[in-house]
This record gives structure tokens, C-alpha cells and sequence, in this order.
């Protein structure tokens, strides 16, 4: 199946979709040298969620994942494509009603240390918002704080004390918290356990998907770590140098994967059976994304690279075996790759 097909089957406008994502790019301009170059942090990304629907987003550092998150929340100028949240355009809404968009997709950050003022009570932290979205009324903000904290798992008196009273993992449970209380239709968790001990992430990973089941919202889970999202996303998408370069249900994705960077990604995966020695590890830097290189952005890494991933166009999405649901870039996956 070629590229544009894929686009026609995976990107139909759904009235459902919480998240649509078309053709998105953010680049900056920086300086490299003497030279000025554009720096494509996300470059023709397609995506979308459904309504109650939890997309895992995975990738290595520097990939793009937080950029992406960031234009999601408005936070960064789109060099073009389209965002709509909910069904409306985020650029045309953050500039008619600023605080609808802020309303609908909230964020959780990666560290539940930086993200609450140490100055402010956990009273202050949640009524902050709704006073913010014009809920003043002190019965309903009261209800609404001691509502949001039972949600999250934690006891009415949590309002009365400070951030620097609980653990990393009570923290983010606020900050999770703080993200719902304005009941937003999307949250989107940029690394949400990663600065959390090992013993804490299970129970946090656990919160959102029952909050996402209770509340019904849809999830963008963000992790570098494949081995995180397995577990709670509806669909993967795993993104490299600025692409996606596979997307599909999440069972169809760790049974066959398709391209050869989440093959090595999920061979990463830490089995804790394995001897350290024997697990695997993707070999090699990404390329900057200053200087991607031609074709196939994988090749200098890919043990399958051939002539065509180097000197060709980015390869297009493919499919396996006709399930339109899974694709990836690769040229192996190509009907008339021959070997
Ligand atoms: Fe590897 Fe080529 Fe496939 Fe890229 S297109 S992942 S270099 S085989």
C-alpha cells in the first residue's frame, strides 16, 4: 500500500477524535557556525486519538516527543500543518478563546518536584485553575479539590499542607491532580514516571489508566522507555529524528514489529531474568537533526541498510500483509524490494 493510500485509511477525519494531527512541522531557526540552518524538531507528523483512547508515543531522547507536546499545548509557533483538539483548530481557538484550549488538554510533566510551588499549599495549587477558568464559587471549588484529591488517591486533608510534605510519587499524583480538576478531554504525560523510583511508577502508571477509564479521557502517554507504555497504551506510535516511523495497536506492534528501530527498541526492553551482558542496546548516536542524513534517517544505525535507504527520499509508510492498522518506514516492508 503506498503513502498517499495510508494517509486516505489512517487519517480520515473522525468526528471522534479527540486529537487530529495533519502534516505538522516545527522548526527553528539556529546557528551553526557561521551558518544559519533549520532545525526540524517535528517535521510532517500525522496523528490522532480517539475519545477515551490512550496513544503511547515513544522515542529516544531528542527525537521530538517534547516539542510535539509542547505544540499540542500551544506552547511553540507550528512552522505549518494543523492541530485540532475536540474538533477546532488549536491556532484559530488559542487566538478566540485562549482559555477553552487551556480548558481541554492539560499536561503533566516529567518531575513532580519542579512542577508545584513550593510557595503555594495544595489548596492554592488546585483552586489556581478553576479560579483561572472563572470557578470562584468557594462550596464548588472546595467540592471540586476534595473530589480531585479522592480521584488521585488522596486524603481531603492533603489541601491543607505544603508540596514539600510528600514523596516524588504524591506529588505527581497532585500534579495529576492539578492537570483534571478543570476536566480536560485530553492529558498529555510527557514522561510522567521517569523521575519517580521504580517502586512508585507501576502505581502511577495504574492511576492514569483508571482516571482515563472514570473520567473518560483520552491520553497522550510520552516515554522515552517502550517498556513504560506497553502496558497502558490503545496504540504506539514510535518516532525518530522528527517522524513517526511506526504506528499501530499496541499487541499488533510488540508481536511484529515492523521497522527495525522499534525491532531494537523493544530487544531494550530490561528483562530483569537476563544477565546485564546479555541484554540489548541500540547501538550508536542519532544523527542531528541539523544534519539528518539522506534517505532513511535510521540508516547509519540500521544492520538492514541498502543502497536505496541512503540516497532515496524518506521511505513512505508500508503495511504488512494488508493490516492498514500497522505501518512503518521502511523499505524492507516495500513490494518491490528486492534483495
Ligand atoms: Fe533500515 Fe533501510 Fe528500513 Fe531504514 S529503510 S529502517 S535503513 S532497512
Amino acid at each position: 500500500m503506498t503513502d498517499q493510500n495510508l494517509q486516505m485509511n489512517t487519517n480520515k477525519d473522525n468526528k471522534s477524535d479527540v486529537l487530529s494531527i495533519k502534516d505538522l512541522r516545527v522548526h527553528y531557526a539556529v546557528r551553526d557556525g557561521f551558518h544559519k540552518k533549520s532545525l526540524k524538531a517535528v517535521n510532517g507528523i500525522d496523528l490522532h486519538i480517539g475519545a477515551g483512547e490512550c496513544l503511547g508515543l515513544v522515542g529516544e531522547s531528542g527525537c521530538g516527543k517534547s516539542t510535539l507536546a509542547a505544540a499540542i499545548m500551544g506552547l511553540v509557533p507550528l512552522t505549518s500543518g494543523s492541530i485540532q483538539i475536540d474538533g477546532q483548530d488549536s491556532q484559530k481557538l488559542s487566538v478566540q478563546d485562549p482559555l477553552a484550549q487551556a480548558r481541554n488538554v492539560q499536561m503533566v510533566f516529567q518531575d513532580p518536584f519542579a512542577s508545584l510551588n513550593p510557595r503555594r499549599s495544595v489548596r492554592e495549587t488546585l483552586s489556581a485553575p478553576l479560579r483561572l477558568h472563572g470557578i470562584k464559587d468557594r462550596h464548588e471549588v472546595e467540592k471540586r479539590i476534595t473530589d480531585i484529591l479522592d480521584k488521585v488517591g488522596m486524603k481531603a486533608d492533603a489541601a491543607d499542607r505544603w508540596p514539600h510534605e510528600f514523596s516524588g510519587g504524591q506529588r505527581q499524583r497532585l500534579c495529576i491532580a492539578r492537570a483534571l480538576i478543570v476536566k480536560p478531554k485530553l492529558l498529555v504525560c510527557d514522561e510522567p514516571v521517569s523521575a519517580l523510583d521504580v517502586s512508585i511508577r507501576a502505581q502511577i502508571i495504574n492511576l492514569l489508566l483508571d482516571l482515563k477509564d472514570e473520567l473518560g479521557i483520552s491520553l497522550l502517554m510520552i516515554s522515552h522507555d517502550l517498556g513504560v507504555v506497553e502496558h497502558m497504551s490503545d496504540r504506539i506510535a514510535v518516532m525518530y529524528l522528527g517522524r513517526i516511523v511506526e504506528e499501530g495497536i499496541w499487541s499488533d506492534l510488540f508481536t511484529n514489529p515492523l521497522h527495525p528501530y522499534t525491532q531494537a527498541l523493544i530487544a531494550s526492553i530490561p528483562d530483569p531474568l537476563a544477565p546485564s551482558d546479555k541484554q540489548s542496546r541500540i547501538t550508536g548516536e542519532a544523527p542531528s537533526p541539523l544534519n539528518p542524513p539522506l534517505g532513511c534517517a535510521f540508516n547509519p544505525r540500521c544492520q538492514y541498510a541498502f543502497d536505496a535507504c541512503r540516497t532515496g527520499d524518506i521511505p513512505p509508510f508500508f503495511t504488512q500483509n494488508g493490516v492498514e492498522t500497522h505501518h512503518a518506514r521502511c523499505l524492507l516492508l516495500d513490494p518491490n524490494h528486492k534483495q
